[in-house]
């Protein structure tokens, strides 16, 4: 089965480089399929779990936001943060989601609310990536 290389990078690492026959995200426009010889196009991501199928295996992982560039044969995800499912701690995963849930609902504090629900939408794609979703 043909394959491409997907690469994900952070300002701080690259969190993952294998070949793969076919990658899933969530674009700004919706989610996209990208296969071998997929067209050259760059999208912005939104906060979602990526998929890399491997051999019939899917892999998983969250990004958050970015943008992925694809080229004949190589995918490549930039963004400020991403983790391996099986690296994220879903503990604090999920105390993140519930501070940001606290956040949104709590009206008496001063609330910049853009950033808690960004918090949410990391958090809760944490929680996928880890589950396998
Ligand atoms: P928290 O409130 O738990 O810090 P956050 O969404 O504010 O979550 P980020 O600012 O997105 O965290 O990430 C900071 C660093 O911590 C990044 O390197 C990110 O990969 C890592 N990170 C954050 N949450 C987790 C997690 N649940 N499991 C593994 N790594 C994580």
């Amino acid at each position: 089965m043909s394959t491409l290389r997907l690469e994900i990078v952070t300002p701080e690492r690259k969190v993952y480089e294998k070949d793969v026959n076919m990658v899933v995200v969530k674009g700004v426009g919706g989610e996209l399929g990208i296969l071998p010889n997929h067209v050259p196009l760059v999208t912005p991501l939104k906060i979602a779990p990526v998929k890399a199928k491997i051999d019939g295996k899917d892999e998983y992982l969250a990004v958050h936001g970015g943008f992925m560039e694809v080229r004949k044969d190589k995918v490549v995800i930039l963004a400020e943060a991403a983790e391996l499912g099986h690296d994220i701690d879903v503990v604090r995963a999920q105390q993140a989601k519930e501070r940001a849930e606290r956040r949104l609902t709590d009206r008496s504090t001063e609330l910049d609310h853009k950033r808690a629900e960004l918090a949410l939408q990391r958090a809760l794609s944490r929680i996928s990536a880890a589950g396998g979703e």
